[in-house]
Order: C-alpha cells, then structure tokens, then sequence
C-alpha cells in the first residue's frame, strides 16, 4: 500500500518512536510528585517545554501541553471567550474551520454568544476586509486557520492579525496551526497571535498530545479542572512520554520546515499537471495552496467510489478531513467555496510527506488515470 494521507496523520520518526519507548521504561515517575523521580520526569517536561517554545520562537511559560488539537482549540476558544465574557459576546471565525474549532463555536452559540462565520472566494481564503466588516467593540475573539485541513487553502494570517488588532485591539486573536507548522514559515509575533494550536501527528510525532502557545499575560477559563498541571490551565498527569517525543518532532520538523516544503511542492506541481490532464477531474488546490495538500473532485461521482477504487490499486487517499470523513453529506468546506453539491460529494484530498519516491508517485498518477478511466462510463450514466 502506498499512503498520500498525511495531512490526516504522519508517520512518526523512528528516533521518536524509540524515545517514546525509553521514556516509558526509564522515567515512569509521575512529575507531580516530589521525589527525585518525580523530578526527573518534570525535568524531561521543562526541557521539552524549552524545546518546542524555541521552535516558535516564544517563551517556555507560554506553551500548554494537551492531548492534541482538538483540545487545544476548545481550550482556547471556549477558554478565552468564558474569561473575557466582560468584554461582550461577540465572537468571530469562517465557515471552513476544523470540526474542532466549528463546532465549538456552535457549543458557544447555544450558551448564548453570537457568532459571525464568515465565508471564503472561490480559492478558500478570507478577505481580511471582511473581518474590519465583521469586528465590533464586543468582538472577544476571532479565529482563523492557518492551513485549511481539506482544500489546503493558505490564510492571509499577517494581514488579518493587523486588521483585527487595528480594528480593535482588545480582540484576541486565535489561529488553528496544525496544517501550516513544519511546512510553510510560522511567524506568531509579526502575525499579532495570541492563541496558537498545534498536534504532534501532523509532523511526524505521536497521536494524542499537542500544545496551545498562549501568550503572556493572557489569561484562559480552564476546560479540564482538578489539578494545578500546566499552569493551572490543564489539569491532569502530564504524558511525559508523548511530550517529549512531540518536542523532539517539533525540533525536527521546525528545522526541515523549508526542505520540506521544496520537496513536496515540486511533487504538488506534478499531481497537479496529471489532473489536470485528466477529463472529468476538477483541480480546487492551486500553485499558491498549502505544499503538502492536493484537492480534486470528480463530479457525478462519489468521494468514496473514487477512494475506494485507487485503494484497490494500492493508493491511500482520503475524501476530506479525517474526523468528518465518515460522514455522507457534501463538504462544508467546498460548499462555502461555492462549489456545487455534486462537486462538493465528489472531492478527493492526496496529501504528501516527504518519503515519496519518483516510483510511488508515478504508481499515484497511474492509478489516478486507471482509475478515472474504469469509473468513466458510470459517471458518464450519471452525468448525462
Ligand atoms: N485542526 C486541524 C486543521 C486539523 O487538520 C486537525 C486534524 O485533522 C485538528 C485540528 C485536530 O487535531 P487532533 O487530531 O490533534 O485532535
């Protein structure tokens, strides 16, 4: 099997793997407790915390472990949005954000704040205009994705981050940054950032841990309660094991950031030609889109007829996102682009690390075409 799927999870280094292993066998004291074991493990946990701040270029007291993402984005968005409820209840975000972050905003429509969800051009972006449109006095918080996880639409961050800060800078700014960390330059003091979510998976660590940059002097409601872990702010035993592998993925990944994004955007270039020759196919990913994500659809057809016929070539692809694959109706994401409904059931995403060979992604653009080619004459019946 061949695996173009990592923008739904990398595989991790082998130095990580091992390192998890270790710290699991070795340093098994919970950092918590005031023995020298317990020290030791805390002292793993500041070391990496140290580590992962270095990769952001922000200080070690601004960065939260939590199990991932998803986590991180609902503490972020509920937390801050619960702590600074006095300065009003509006809040801000797009139509084409993570579930994670989505649905959280909708949590905070039902507790009765009032949400704008702005849309996106046919490209997948946000005009920073509409935001100056959008923000009010009771702005609390606006979030915004750096890499969309689908379409691998970039967000003008820089830009957005002035507008919401010239608007009214009171406003806290969150940015969902797993797709962009490793693979484009992330930059959260020139970008006016103040909450920055990240998960180890998507560059090559481990599933179940990430981090919230929050930066000083801000202050967030916890989610989780019960324990004084991470400044009070997560509580819980830390996963010292997973937090040090994250730090050490992070490191990794922070320093191949631009190696990276070379390799896969000249293999970005060539899937794209190969769609593009392909009758029936529909490029949404472009030149100027993340470097490690390629979105198509194949109108008429269904994502998973189409998924499941470059699998039986030995092809792993995914429909959309990971947490939202499973669902049947049409994307969220491509339906605010103002694609059709038949081109929005009809998507496919290949995201790339940077293992491929020349030979796997020949078998790719093979399979693309076999693929498209046996599928024909269903999707000609359906279409006509
Ligand atoms: N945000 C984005 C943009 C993602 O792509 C993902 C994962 O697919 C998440 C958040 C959630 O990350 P996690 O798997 O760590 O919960």
């Amino acid at each position: 099997m061949f695996y173009w799927d990592h923008a739904a999870s990398t595989p991790p280094y082998e130095d990580v793997i091992r390192t998890i292993a270790e710290v699991m066998e070795q340093h098994y004291g919970n950092p918590s407790s005031m023995h020298q074991w317990g020290e030791d493990s805390s002292r793993l946990i500041k070391h990496a915390r140290e580590v992962c701040s270095r990769a952001l270029d922000v200080k070690p007291s601004e960065i939260i472990f939590t199990s991932g993402a998803t986590e991180g984005n609902n503490l972020a968005i509920k937390g801050a949005t619960l702590q600074y409820m006095n300065r009003g209840k509006h809040l801000i975000t797009t139509q084409i954000e993570h579930a994670s972050v989505y649905e959280s905003f909708q949590q905070l429509q039902q507790w009765g704040f009032e949400v704008t969800f702005l849309p996106v051009d046919s490209q997948g972006c946000v005009d920073p205009a509409s935001i100056r449109e959008a923000i009010r006095k009771d702005t609390v918080l606006v979030s915004i994705m750096h890499v969309n996880n689908e379409i691998g639409a970039i967000q003008p961050i820089e830009a957005i981050g002035d507008m919401i800060k010239r608007c009214n800078p009171r406003t806290i700014f969150h940015v969902d940054g797993v797709q962009g960390f490793g693979k484009l330059p992330v930059d959260l003091t020139k970008w006016q950032v103040d909450l920055y979510t990240l998960s180890a998976h998507k560059f090559r660590g481990p599933k179940g841990i990430g981090l919230l940059y929050v930066r000083e002097g801000l202050k967030l409601t916890p989610i989780l309660t019960g324990g004084a872990q991470e400044s009070g702010l997560r509580a819980g035993t830390e996963n010292v094991p997973l937090i040090v592998a994250l730090a050490k993925a992070m490191r990794k990944a922070s320093e191949q950031q631009e190696s990276f994004n070379s390799n896969v955007s000249t293999m970005r270039d060539q899937i794209h030609t190969t769609i593009q020759e392909i009758k029936g196919l529909k490029l949404h990913s472009h030149d100027g889109s993340a470097p490690h994500i390629v979105h198509f659809s194949y109108p008429g057809m269904k994502s998973e007829v189409l998924l499941h016929t470059l699998e039986e070539q030995g092809i792993l692809v995914s429909t959309r996102s990971a947490c939202s694959s499973k669902q049947s109706e049409p994307s969220r994401v491509l339906l605010s682009m103002g694609l059709s409904i038949e081109e929005a059931s009809s998507g496919i995403r290949i995201s790339m690390g940077d293992m491929h060979t020349e030979d796997e992604l020949r078998l790719l653009q093979q399979a693309l075409r076999i693929s498209v080619e046996q599928l024909e004459p269903l999707q000609r019946g359906r279409m006509g």
